[in-house]
């Protein structure tokens, strides 16, 4: 259950792709990371989410090098912290964070938080437009822009995010977002995919008949939604057995059906996290 090959990816502008099912290590001590992306990168996962703030891209740039995977096998995301939107300290943190994950580009670089009341969130764009035509970044996108902010950030440059990273599973679908991202060719990328343990989302028991029926766990079937819905994710565990667990998803089909059984879950209060529109700092 650990091959990679049934991840399938999808498609960036510029030729790059993306594996639809990464590894994320929000929360994960360096020492930590440095472990475990390696068990990540042997069950078979070539897509890792990290960011400055994690305090954690040379653990996962160690881990790399000790995997033995070849650094162009694997799709590595870092992000760009709040403090740093402006043009000249957005251009000098992601050095900094090439030089702690120790290599000399990410396949995707994003704007963390749009912090819409700094007013910085174009001025970090147009440094990640810069960054890509350096080659520093293959692939550059957002996180945490609400519509307004990702509307302006692609007005003033007419550039648009390969791809946006926002809070997505059964009981927060981002359902406005997502139609805009599909009318601009965005890709929507999830996180919090099962919710980050804060909810009874694992409990619910439209989701735990669906994986009774598949003799699956209620994360892989959340994960097999997120796949089945067209988005990326990037599920995080610390636990061995839940690497595999979650990585194993990609070969769980569910039906139509269940898909709009889960579809049924969205609740108008579902955010887990910090909104993205009054987040200060
Ligand atoms: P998640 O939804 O992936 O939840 C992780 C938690 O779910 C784990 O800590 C564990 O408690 C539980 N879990 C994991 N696998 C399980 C399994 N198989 N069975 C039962 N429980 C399981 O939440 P997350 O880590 O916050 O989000 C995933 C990734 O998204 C992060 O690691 C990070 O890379 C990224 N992220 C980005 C932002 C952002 O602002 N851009 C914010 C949060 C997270």
């Amino acid at each position: 259950m650990s091959d990679q090959s049934a991840v399938p990816s999808l498609p960036l502008p510029g030729g790059a792709s993306i594996p639809q099912l990464g590894y994320g290590v929000f929360k994960v001590e360096n020492d930590v990371a440095a472990d475990v992306t390696v068990q990540a990168l042997e069950a078979g996962y070539r897509h890792l989410d990290t960011a400055k703030v994690y305090g954690n891209e040379e653990g996962v740039g160690r881990a790399i090098r000790a995997s033995g995977v070849a650094r162009e096998d694997i799709f590595l995301t870092t992000k760009l912290w709040n403090d740093a939107q402006r043009f000249d300290d957005a251009i000098t943190a992601c050095e900094a964070s090439l030089e702690r994950l120790g290599t000399e580009y990410v396949d995707l670089y994003l704007v963390h938080w749009a912090v819409p009341v700094q007013g910085t969130y174009v001025e970090a764009w147009k440094a990640l437009v810069e960054l890509q035509k350096r080659g520093l970044a293959r692939s550059i996108g957002v996180s945490n822009y609400p519509l307004p902010q990702l509307r302006e950030a692609i007005d003033a440059t007419g550039v648009v995010p390969s791809v946006h990273q926002i809070e997505l599973h059964p009981y927060f679908q981002q359902r406005e977002l997502r139609a805009f991202h599909e009318e601009h060719g965005i890709v929507t990328e999830s996180w919090g995919p099962l919710g980050q343990g804060k909810s009874d989302l694992l409990e619910n028991a439209a989701i735990t008949e669906i994986a009774a029926a598949h003799g699956a766990t209620p994360a892989q079937v959340v994960l097999a939604w997120h796949l089945a819905s067209g988005l990326v994710t990037i599920p995080k565990s610390v636990t061995p057995s839940r690497i595999v667990e979650n990585l194993a998803a990609a070969q769980l089909e569910l039906t139509a059906a269940e898909v709009a059984a889960i579809d049924a879950l969205d609740r108008p209060d579902g955010r887990g996290g910090a909104d993205p529109s009054t987040k200060e700092s």
